[in-house]
């Protein structure tokens, strides 16, 4: 299995390559060449299997210059005790046929984990596999939950450093506290004034930057990524739509090869992009319903074919989803417009001079045939949290309240009476401030991590323990810096041993 560029001129690479180099040298992203397929029989043997065995052979179709005891080691270390369920990935049982999937097991408490836990491990052994001498500084934009994923994964890693710049007034109290806090001595963590997409294009511009690059070089590191434009991240999310499968068809909520939906919160399009391989490779999927917030520049997509990102940026509720730029979607592009790296290139640079792009003919038959999209206002998104707390007693975040409303409206439009599962992104304790609010809970002068006790109180919910531990946890880094500083904060990061 070799990876191409997105824009479709580079030279082939493996996957180990892919990894390690992060992005093409033409700027598109490492796709597979094709789809490995998962073959009913295989699901079906799957659904035996743990967690990490599961993930460790998807990975595996898409990996073949790794061997798979190699990857059964990586998935083994990755999804262990840091995650407080044994099932890592569980399904929570609302009604006969709605799911949800969560994905916030682990030791940050969001879905980024799932990826982020095992990318350090590929990436490490993609730099031996590549000979690279050097060490690897990742450089991380995060609207929240990346970051501390991020740093939580490279805590450590001998070879790595990982610095995180994340929007000053664009993440939650208690996804603050958990990045000021983090432990470690090959991390740096840095606001930035400006929103998440000033801050991923800052990353960009870095990345771009010779004289930054032949400077790092000279101190021995290379600027590496994990945000999820690495393969190394998109990869092991493949795993958890196969294994969220395995897991109904053993509990008999459905027959081999019957198709299910699964709606997914969606913000820079790597989850559910990871959905629609899972698709590609036979996995029986009905409809993939992408899930926006009030920045519903994917849904206007979907359902018109023009992707135009000239337009109000709203700071919202679920903030992981607020982005304008989306960019797996260069992913989805090549895939829909049959791996024409010319197409893409040409949307690309309309979306670089004038903001949007448009799709018709086939690519855009290609993306209804399987997408559908919807998007929940802030307003529906805090009735949907109290509704079903009310109504069930389940508590859910912001993110996952927006999927579950796109997933009742998408009901309702339809009728399709498809096992339906809706992925959950984020543990409801991320989210303290709003949730409590979508309870009508008044928490008075109470703020910062002290919410958590708060929606405890009243909920009875367990804390994740992670979380619990940020209320005795020290600041460790308190710094912002304005857009034009970033370049200079890396390089004194870097600087500093
Ligand atoms: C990152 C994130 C999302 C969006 O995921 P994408 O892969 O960027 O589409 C949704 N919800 C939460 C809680 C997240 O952390």
């Amino acid at each position: 299995m070799l990876y191409q560029s997105t824009r479709g001129f580079d030279k082939k690479v493996t996957g180990a390559e892919a990894i390690a180099y992060g992005l093409a040298d033409d700027g598109g992203l490492f796709v597979p060449q094709f789809f490995p397929s998962l073959r009913p029989e295989m699901l079906l043997k799957l659904v035996d299997e743990t967690y990490s065995k599961r993930a460790a052979y998807i990975i595996s179709l898409f990996m073949d210059d790794f061997d798979i005891n190699e990857l059964n080691e990586y998935t083994s270390r990755a999804y262990s005790c840091d995650f407080d369920n044994a099932g890592v990935a569980p399904l929570y049982e609302l009604d006969s046929n709605t799911r949800f999937l969560e994905l916030w097991h682990g030791p940050t408490c969001a879905f980024k984990d799932m990826a982020l836990q095992i990318m350090p491990e590929l990436l490490t052994a993609s730099l031996k596999k590549t000979n690279e001498t050097r060490s690897v500084c990742i450089l991380v934009a995060t609207s929240g939950d990346t970051g501390k994923a991020a740093l939580e994964g490279f805590r450590d890693i001998p070879g790595t450093k990982i610095m995180v710049f994340y929007p000053r007034d664009g993440v939650s109290e208690v996804q603050k506290h958990q990045m000021i806090s983090q432990a470690g001595d090959n991390v740096g963590v840095t606001a930035i004034e400006g929103n998440f997409d000033d801050a991923q294009r800052g990353v960009k511009e870095i990345f771009s930057d010779k004289t930054i690059s032949d400077e790092l070089n000279g101190s021995g590191y290379f600027l590496s990524s994990a945000n999820s434009i690495n393969w190394g991240r998109l990869v092991p999310q493949v795993a958890y739509y196969i294994s969220a499968y395995n897991d109904l068809l053993k509990q008999g909520c459905i027959k081999p090869g019957e198709k299910i939906n699964f709606c997914v919160p969606t913000g820079n399009f790597g989850n559910i992009l990871a959905a629609y391989y899972a698709e590609r490779m036979g996995l029986p999927v009905n409809k993939l319903i992408c899930a926006s917030n009030r920045n519903d520049v994917l849904t206007q997509f979907i359902k018109t074919g023009v992707y135009d990102r000239n337009r109000p940026f709203y700071t919202t509720v679920s903030p992981s989803m607020d982005i304008l730029v989306s960019s797996n979607l260069e992913r989805l592009l090549y895939e829909l417009a049959g791996k024409d790296g010319t197409a893409v290139t040409s949307y690309m640079s309309s979306l670089s001079e004038k903001g949007k792009y448009s799709i018709s003919g086939r690519v855009s038959d290609e993306l209804n045939r399987v997408f559908y999209s919807g998007s929940c206002s802030e307003e529906d998104t805090m009735k949907t949290i109290n509704g079903l707390y009310v109504n069930s007693g389940y508590l859910i975040d912001t993110h996952t309240a927006v999927a579950y409303k796109v997933l009742n409206d998408y009901r309702s439009e339809t009728g399709d009476k498809s096992v339906s599962v809706v992925v959950s992104t984020a543990s409801p304790y991320k989210f303290c401030e709003s949730v409590l609010a979508a309870l009508d809970i008044p928490v008075g002068s109470a703020g910062g991590v002290d919410l958590i006790d708060k929606l405890a109180e009243i909920t009875g919910c367990e804390i994740p323990a992670p979380l619990l531990a940020l209320k005795t946890a020290a600041v460790r880094f308190n710094n912002s810096v304005s857009l034009t500083g970033m370049k200079k904060a890396v390089m004194d990061f870097v600087g500093k041993r």
